[in-house]
């Protein structure tokens, strides 16, 4: 009766509606389906996070409506943070803005910069909120492939002039989902340079700066001489704490483009629970051990798992961040038919490259956010696959 909106019904179809249906009759077959599909953890909330909040919540002044652009002893616990883990300073006033989950800037951020007919650059494969957020600002994205021979960072030179004109922001996200490729300084000083010649807004995805688990930590692209004057970049609690489920998160950068992302968020939402907020204080306040001992547990989850796929004659691209495996699916099956065969042999659910984008094809993601015991169980398995 009611038709969907343009905006709605140009959505591409859900690509993991055949693997849920295939789930669901596995484990209606009786099989213990181990499910490596979602990137959410495992892992409990650190407790010191949990007590602020405790404490927070009693308070009758956290009962009312927040401050649109977060409390500002949050955004300067940002600041602080920011400065120790980068080296970079920023104003809590005008720089910093708190986030209702950092989805909910990413997809906001376009309603912001982004007339009809812009063009957003965005990547491929990559989280699809980058594409939807610019499709829902009626902006045009264009793909720009990320490909293993280029260590899946984007050639944003070779995007070409007529499409330049047009372009308003460009996309990055490294630690990368789904590829874990990292991006280095010296990426970053170029994509700067390139977008202050051609005057295009930077939006720099940082959800998994933490997630390392080498020598190297990730760089911001803030650290990055006159970054600030072109970029923004969004940070999230969900993966560093565990607390996919509390909403948190944070952009810094650019005062203008912080404003901006400001001015959409102050008519459609009203900001997130100050008790939240005083848990994030808690959570960027966490000794260095406590974020050690969650990096250790994944560095033995991606070793152990790396090692079954190689001795099942599988090729995993190599990292040392974010909780993602991606891997080659064999010769001969496209990404739908290897995760399909995973799931009928191994009783695995994994997520197919394509779902992430057409240049995610040829490849699929194993997300190691399941307890270690049923890793274990499902490299086992994995190792007993004949290719
Ligand atoms: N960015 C990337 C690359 C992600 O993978 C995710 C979640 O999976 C997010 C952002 C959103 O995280 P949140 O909204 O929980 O902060």
């Amino acid at each position: 009766m009611f038709d969907f909106s343009q905006r709605i019904s140009q959505l591409p179809p859900y690509l993991f509606a055949q693997i849920d249906k295939k789930k669901r009759e596995k484990i209606a077959q009786g099989a213990d389906v181990i499910d490596l599909g979602v990137g959410d953890p495992d892992i409990p909330t650190p407790q010191p996070i949990v007590e602020a909040m405790k404490k927070a919540v009693e308070k009758p002044e956290h009962h009312r409506y927040p401050s649109y652009e977060g409390m500002l002893s949050f955004r300067q616990a940002v600041a602080e943070w920011f400065k120790r883990r980068f080296g970079v300073e920023f104003d809590p006033q005008k720089e910093i803005i708190t986030l209702i989950g950092s989805k909910e800037g990413i997809a906001h951020f376009p309603l912001a910069f982004v007339n009809p007919g812009d063009v957003v650059l965005c990547p491929d494969p990559a989280y699809p909120v980058y594409k939807i957020g610019t499709l829902f600002a009626g902006g045009e994205p264009y793909m720009l492939p990320l490909r293993e021979e280029n260590g899946f960072l984007p050639d944003f030179r070779s995007v070409p002039e007529d499409i330049l004109k047009r372009t308003k922001i460009i996309w990055v996200n490294y630690p990368n989902n789904p590829t874990s490729a990292k991006a280095t300084r010296e990426f970053y000083k170029e994509l700067v340079e390139w977008a202050k010649e051609n005057r295009i807004i930077i939006a720099s995805d940082l959800a998994y700066s933490e997630m390392y688990f080498g020598e190297d930590k990730p760089p911001s692209i803030m650290e990055i001489d006159g970054a600030r004057d072109v970029a923004i970049e969004f940070h999230s609690f969900s993966k560093t704490y565990n607390m996919t489920g509390w909403r948190l998160g944070f952009a810094v950068g650019n005062e203008r483009l912080v404003a901006g992302l400001g001015k959409v968020k102050t008519n459609v939402d009203s900001g997130q629970f100050q008790a939240i907020q005083e848990a994030g204080i808690a959570a960027l306040n966490l000794p260095e051990e406590e974020l050690q001992r969650i990096r250790e547990i994944y560095k033995e989850r991606r070793k152990v798992m790396t090692e079954a796929l190689k001795e099942a004659g599988l090729e995993v691209y190599p990292s040392d961040a974010t909780f993602y495996l991606w891997v080659k699916v064999p010769k001969g099956y496209s990404s739908a038919q290897f995760v399909e065969r995973l799931l009928e042999e191994c009783a695995l659910v994994c997520t197919p490259g394509n779902g992430f984008g057409e240049h995610g094809e040829g490849y699929f993601r194993i997300s190691l956010t399941v307890s270690t015991e049923r890793l274990l169980q499902a490299a086992e398995r994995i190792k007993k696959l004949r290719l």
